[in-house]
C-alpha cells in the first residue's frame, strides 16, 4: 500500500507517514458503505442520535488532542483550533434539535378516499470530498446530517487534514457509528477521484473551484446529487458614517483569522473616501497587533500557510499589484522558514485591474479601494465571477438592507464579517458553488422526498 507522507507546515517536518487508498480499495469501501446503509437507516433515529450525542461528548473529552493535531498538521493557530472544535458543538446541537422534524411522514392531502404523503428518504450511500481549512466544520455540516438522516458516508479528508479525518472516524465508531457506516478514504486528488467514480447517491465537495469543475465533469452525465462548496473574494464596503475603528477591527479579523485561509475571509474592502484614511490607519493599527509564530503558542494570530504551493500564488498577486501602481502598505513577502510563512500583507490604491482584487488569495493579504459612495461601492462588489458574502458597516440599518438587497451572495452581513451559523443556509452564487450545508435545508439536502398516492381500494 502507498504511504502519504503528512507534513507540518509550520516547520516543514515529516510528523508521520500513513496507509494511503487505491482504486481497489476504494472500490471495496464503497461496496462496504453500501451494504451497510440499509442496515443503518433500520436503526431507530434515536439511536442514530445517542451516537452522534456520544460523539460529541467525545469531541469535548478529547478537545486538546484534536486541537494539537489539527494544528501540527494544518499551521491553524492553537486557539483557533479550539475555536472551531468548540463551534462544531454548537451545530452539532443544531443538527440534534432539529432532525425529527424534518424526517416526519407529512400528509399533505386527505380527501375522499385519497391520501397524499411526503416521506424523506435518506439519499443512500454518500461521498464526501472535503478542504483542509475547517475540516472540523466542512466535514461536520456534511456528515452529521448525513449519518443522522440514515446514510452511510464516505469521508474522504483532505490530504492536508487527514490525521483530523481519521480522528472524526475513531470518534464515530467509538461513539457506536458501524465502521462500514462511515468510512474515511486517505489519499490526495487522485483517490478522491477514484471515490467520485464509485456507484454514489450524493457528493457533497468542499475545496477550490478548478477541482469543483473536474468533479462537475465528471458526474454530469450520472445524474448524481452534487453539491458544490467552492472559493470566494468576499468584499464589505465602509460607508462615510461607519465607526472606523470598530469596522477596521472586525475587517482585519475578517481579512486574516486562520491566516486568511478561510472561504469567507474578507479579500476586498471598499471604503467611502470621506473616512478612508481614518480607516487604513485604524486597520494598520490592527494588522501590526498580529503576531505571527508558532501556530502551538498561545498567543499567535497568523499561523503557517497550510499549501507551499499558496505561496507562488500569493508572491504573484503582490507583484502584479505593484506593476499596476497599488501602494504596499506592509508584507508583501514571504517569511524565512522552515516551513510556509506569508507576512501579514495590506495593500491601498488597488484596482479590478489587479488579479489581488479579482481572484482567491487565500492568504493573510487583503486590498482596500477607496470608492466614491453607494452605487460604486455595489458595482465593485458584483464585479466578480464568485459571490459567497459580503458585507456593510454603517449605523444606518435601512442603508444596509438597502444596499445588501443589490449584491449576489448568498450570505450578507450587517456590521460583521466571517461568520457563520449553523441556523443559516451556507451558499454561494456564481463560481462561489451550488447547493448549501446548514439550517433545516442543510438536513433536507441528505433526503430525498418519496411522494405516496394511495387511495383506499
Ligand atoms: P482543493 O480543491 O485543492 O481540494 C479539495 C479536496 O478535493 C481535497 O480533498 C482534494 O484531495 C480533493 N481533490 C483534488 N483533486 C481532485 C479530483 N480531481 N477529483 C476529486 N477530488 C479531488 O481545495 P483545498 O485547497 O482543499 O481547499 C481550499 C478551497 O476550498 C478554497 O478555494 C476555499 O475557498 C474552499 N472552501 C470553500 C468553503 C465553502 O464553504 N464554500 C469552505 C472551505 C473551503
Amino acid at each position: 500500500m502507498n504511504q502519504l507522507a503528512i507534513h507540518n507546515p509550520a516547520t516543514g517536518a515529516l510528523i508521520t507517514q500513513v496507509p494511503a487508498d487505491n482504486a481497489a480499495s476504494v472500490a471495496a469501501k464503497a461496496a462496504q458503505a453500501r451494504a451497510a446503509q440499509p442496515g443503518w437507516l433500520a436503526t431507530p433515529l434515536a439511536e442514530r442520535k445517542a451516537c452522534i450525542t456520544r460523539f460529541r461528548a467525545a469531541v469535548v473529552a478529547q478537545l486538546e488532542l484534536l486541537a494539537a493535531t489539527m494544528t501540527r498538521e494544518t499551521g491553524k493557530p492553537i486557539k483557533m483550533s479550539r475555536n472551531e472544535l468548540n463551534g462544531l458543538l454548537g451545530r452539532i446541537d443544531f443538527f440534534l434539535k432539529e432532525v425529527d422534524a424534518q424526517l416526519v411522514l407529512e400528509t399533505v392531502f386527505s380527501e375522499g378516499g385519497m391520501t397524499e404523503q411526503i416521506q424523506h428518504t435518506p439519499l443512500g450511500v454518500v461521498a464526501n470530498i472535503s478542504a483542509w481549512n475547517y475540516p472540523w466544520f466542512v466535514g461536520g455540516n456534511v456528515f452529521i446530517p448525513a449519518l443522522l438522516t440514515g446514510n452511510a458516508v464516505l469521508y474522504k479528508p483532505s490530504e492536508y487534514a487527514t490525521l483530523t479525518g481519521l480522528a472524526m472516524a475513531r470518534l464515530l465508531h467509538e461513539a457506536g457509528v458501524p465502521q462500514d457506516v462511515f468510512i474515511a478514504l486517505v489519499g490526495d486528488g487522485e483517490v478522491g477521484a477514484a471515490l467520485q467514480a464509485q456507484k454514489i447517491d450524493g457528493l457533497f465537495f468542499t475545496g477550490s473551484y478548478g477541482t469543483g469543475v473536474k468533479i462537475a465533469q465528471a458526474l454530469g452525465p450520472r445524474m448524481v446529487k452534487l453539491q458544490l462548496e467552492l472559493g470566494g473574494k468576499d468584499p464589505s464596503y465602509v460607508c462615510e458614517d461607519a465607526y472606523p475603528k470598530v469596522a477596521a477591527e472586525s475587517l482585519a479579523d475578517g481579512a486574516m483569522y486562520n491566516t486568511g485561509q478561510s472561504c469567507c475571509s474578507v479579500e476586498r474592502i471598499y471604503v467611502h473616501e470621506k473616512i478612508h484614511d481614518a480607516f487604513v490607519a485604524a486597520f494598520m493599527d490592527t494588522v501590526h497587533g498580529f503576531k505571527v509564530g508558532d501556530p502551538m503558542s498561545e498567543d499567535t494570530y497568523i499561523g503557517a500557510i497550510t499549501r507551499a504551493p499558496q505561496l507562488d500564488v500569493l508572491d504573484a498577486q503582490v507583484a502584479d499589484a505593484l506593476a499596476k501602481g497599488a501602494t504596499l502598505l506592509t508584507g508583501g513577502k514571504r517569511l524565512p522558514g522552515p516551513g510556509n510563512w506569508y507576512a501579514p500583507t495590506v495593500f491601498t490604491n488597488v484596482s479590478h485591474s489587479m488579479e489581488l482584487m479579482r481572484e482567491e488569495s487565500f492568504g493573510p493579504i487583503v486590498g482596500i479601494q477607496k470608492v466614491s459612495g453607494d452605487a460604486q461601492a455595489v458595482q465593485l462588489m458584483n464585479d466578480t465571477r464568485y459571490g459567497l458574502t459580503a458585507g456593510v458597516f454603517t449605523p444606518d440599518e435601512a442603508r444596509a438592507r438597502t444596499l445588501l438587497a443589490q449584491v449576489s451572495a448568498g450570505s450578507v452581513y450587517w456590521n460583521c464579517c466571517d461568520r457563520v451559523s449553523p441556523r443559516l443556509p451556507w451558499s454561494g452564487h456564481g463560481d462561489s458553488g451550488v447547493g448549501l450545508t446548514l439550517s433545516t435545508y442543510g438536513i433536507q439536502t441528505f433526503t430525498r422526498p418519496k411522494a405516496w398516492h394511495l387511495r383506499q381500494a
